[in-house]
Order: structure tokens, then sequence, then C-alpha cells
């Protein structure tokens, strides 16, 4: 249980100014219907003590929460979409509702999705399917019991209406969410600021992201201070994606949160087994955004970042700082993997060697990845792997440091593959049991324990 977190709440994006927003306003929705309340999210950032009558007016009417933004802000970006550059995008179907501080004294946002039509909606409907609300839930709680930097769901409430979406059953249910997440600013903001050679909101920009979101000085050089930051915190992101089996899908430059935190959760999927090429979005034909291909993927992201800062500084050092994200994220991979069977690092060399083993035990075997992690700790493994010893004494000894701790999850693998996102998710569709889903939850989050 967490402790209940002051409530302290901050405007902060009125300071960044009006160039990096537009005022928008909610949905006039038909009905507010309360499906998920996260108040272990809820109580980080003071807003435990809502009543269910008032967490619908403010996360399902938007009335404005005191103290913070007077009104919801689109914020405006640009991106590479499928490494394609697109100057039309920025916050379709959400905006920032408010902002206040976490314990650490980080600037926190509530960000919404689905939400209503803003000037960036283009052909859109600014809504949000109740299903599509139902993935988001799971995918965070499923990262943030992995250890993987997450955006959280703090809320999801039904709207009452009916959407087309060309897929089966149709219509389809409709619904608003609520996350928190540190910031809303991403690699296609500062693209947007490179595009139109704004300079000084560029500088506004940078100090922003250091000061609020980093809680760092920005110091002699606040550009490279910067992008070193970005560099390291999303080399950390790759390397819990690999290491959690995750894969999120659609990683286009405006998906990238500069804090390094994983959001905006559209058609991922939890890779069944270390098959490098499993692809998450039916749409990503190319397998741009394949399980494998995630830390490639986000250092392209990470070189429009550089580009577009190159309008505050030169080149040669932006480039030597790219250079660092190869080997960082090497590290976090060991790190992240060392974590997940429970041991603690002994030394590069010999941690390189044991993380290389695994990753070759693991793909060569084809195990699924679930059942294998929970056995790792959970189960002797020889019995579970038979006679061929010599690739998983990793595991041996993953398994006699969890003993020793007395780390043991009793509940059954925790896997979250489409077959089980439907598994809970068409019940609720048909009978409106949402039963399926809290227990999911809860189970979930029983394993992010165990693992602690
Ligand atoms: P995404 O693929 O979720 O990162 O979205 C890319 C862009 O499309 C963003 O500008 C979104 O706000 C926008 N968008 C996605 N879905 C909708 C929708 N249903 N209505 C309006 N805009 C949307
Ligand atoms: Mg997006
Ligand atoms: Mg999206």
């Amino acid at each position: 249980p967490v402790s209940p977190q002051a409530y302290r709440p901050a405007a902060k994006l009125l300071d960044l100014g009006p160039d990096l927003w537009d005022p928008v306003r909610a949905a006039d929705f038909p009905q507010t219907v309360l499906r998920y309340r996260n108040d272990r999210a809820a109580a980080e950032v003071g807003l435990s003590d809502l009543t269910d009558d008032e967490w619908l007016r403010h996360f399902g009417r938007f009335e404005p929460l005191p103290g913070t933004l007077p009104e919801p802000l689109a914020l405006r970006y640009h991106g590479h979409q499928f490494r394609v550059y697109n100057p039309d995008i920025g916050d379709g179907r959400g905006f920032t509702f408010a902002q206040m501080h976490d314990a650490s004294e980080r600037l926190m946002d509530l960000g919404t999705k689905g939400s209503g039509q803003t000037p960036y909606s283009r052909f859109g409907d600014g809504r949000l399917t109740l299903k599509g609300g139902v993935r988001e839930i799971l995918a965070t709680e499923m990262l943030e019991a992995l250890n993987v930097p997450t955006s959280r769901t703090l809320s999801l409430i039904e709207t009452g209406e009916a959407l087309e979406r060309g897929d089966e059953p149709s219509p389809t249910r409709s619904a608003v969410m609520v996350r928190l997440s540190h910031g809303h600013i991403r690699i296609g903001t500062f693209q947007r600021l490179a595009y139109y050679q704004d300079e000084a909101n560029m500088r506004r920009l940078v100090d922003y992201v250091l000061r609020e979101l980093y809680r760092e000085e920005p110091g002699e050089e606040p550009a490279l201070r910067l992008l070193d930051f970005v560099i390291d915190r999303t080399a950390r992101l790759a390397a819990r994606y690999m290491a959690a089996g995750f894969v999120h899908g659609v990683l286009n430059s405006d998906n990238i949160n500069v804090i390094g935190e994983s959001f905006d959760y559209g058609p991922w999927r939890f890779a069944p087994s270390w098959d490098v090429q499993f692809t998450a979005a039916y749409f990503d034909h190319a397998g741009l955004y394949a399980f494998g291909r995630q830390p490639e993927a986000i250092h392209w992201d990470l070189f429009q970042l550089a580009g577009s800062l190159r309008l505050l500084t030169e080149s040669d050092p932006l480039i030597a700082l790219l250079e660092q994200f190869g080997p960082r994220f090497q590290g976090y991979v060991a790190e992240a993997l060392l974590w997940r069977l429970g041991l603690k690092p002994r030394g590069e060399a010999e941690d390189r060697a044991l993380v290389q083993s695994l990753e070759r035990a693991l793909r060569d075997s084809g195990v699924e990845l679930h059942r294998f992690f929970h056995d790792a700790f959970a189960r002797p493994l020889p019995e579970r792997y038979g006679e061929d010893w010599s690739e998983f004494r990793t595991l041996a000894a993953a398994y006699e440091s969890r003993k020793r701790r007395g780390a043991f999850f009793d509940g059954e693998p925790c896997g979250m593959l489409i077959d089980e996102v439907e598994a809970i998710w068409a019940p609720i569709a048909e009978t409106d049991d949402w039963s399926r889903l809290h227990a999911k939850v809860e189970q979930v989050r029983a394993m992010g324990e165990a693992l602690r």
C-alpha cells in the first residue's frame, strides 16, 4: 500500500508559453460510467480521496482540478511515422488536463485519451474504444510489474457512444481514459520547433524538460545535457522492453517521451518467445518495430532529436553522444535480465557472458517467455528443462538466489498474449463482467510484488 501523498497542483505548461499548445474543450459525452479507478496511482499524487462522483466530474466531464490548469491544453508536435515526417499531427484525441508534483518533486501530467476532437484530429473522431482503454490498463499494469518505466492508467470511464472502427464487432463501445506520466514532451515536440527554426522556444523547452522533468540544472550546454539524459533513459527503456518481452508496436518519434517512460499504447503485444522478428502492429508490414528491432528504432528516433538540437549547438558533440546509446543499452539489458532472474550484477564481463548464454538459450529453445521466467524462480529448473543443463546454469543460480531470499511467486505464469487480452475483454463486452479485469490486475500486481 502506498501512503497517500499530499495534492500539490502545478500549471507549468502555462509558463512554457502558448506556442506549445492550444486550449481545447472536452466532448460532451452522453454518459459517464466509472469502469476503472487506479487508487494506487491516485495516492501518489494526492487524488485518492476523491469520491466516485467527484472522480466522474473531473475525469469524465473534465471539471478543472483546483490550482492546476484552468482549461485543457492540446499539445503541438510533429513526428516521423514509420520514418516519414508528418507535420500535421499533435494531440488529436487527448489533452493535458492537469499537472502536479509527485513525491520526488518531478512534474506529473494528467493526460487524456478519447476526450474529443482538437485542432489536430484531422479525419479522426477524437474518441477511444472501451476495448482500447482496457488494453492500455493491462499494458501499463503488466509493464509496471515487470519494472519497465511506464505511464500509469489512472482512470477509465465509459462514455455511451457507438464508434465505427471497421473491425468486428461494429459499432463498438466508447470510453475516455486518463493517464499519469512524467510529462508529455516527445521527441516530436522538439522536431516541430526545429522545423520552424524557433530557437527561443527550443531553449525554453530544453530548460523545462531539464528543470521540471529531470530535476537538473541546465548547466553550460543545456542541449547536450538534455540529449545525454534522454539517450540514457531511452536506452534503459529499450533494454527493459527486451527483458519484459514487450513489443510496443509503434515507436514513432511522436510516441517517444523524452523522459524515457513508455506511453501511448496501441497494438502492443508480448512476444510469446524470444523471437526477434515478432511484430505487434498488423500494419507494420516491414517489421520496422519488431521485438528485436526496438533498440535500433529508438536509436533512430534519437538521431531526430539530436538533429533538432542542432538549432542550439554544434553537431560533433551531439554525434559523440549518440554513439553512447549502444554501450548503454548493452549494460542496461544485462541489468534488466539479471533483475528478472533475481540475480545481482557481478561484474561486466561475467554479466555479459551470462546474458549471452541466456539469450541464446531463450532463442534456441523457443521456450514460452512468461512460463520460463515464472519457472526460473518458482520451481526446480532441472525438472522443467530436462537433461541439457549447460545452457540453464544461469537459471539454476537464479533459482537458488530466489530461494535464499524467500522470493517465490505462487501464482500462474503471468502472460499477456493477445489471446489473454481477448479472454478478458470478450466477457466484459458481452456481460459487463468487470471482475475478470480486476482479477487480472490483482494477479499482475502480485507478480510485481514477488519480483521485488
Ligand atoms: P498514434 O498513432 O496514437 O501515436 O496517433 C498519431 C496521431 O493521430 C496523433 O496526432 C493522434 O492524436 C491522432 N489520432 C489517433 N487516433 C485518433 C482519433 N480517433 N481521432 C483523432 N485523432 C487521432
Ligand atoms: Mg501517439
Ligand atoms: Mg495513440
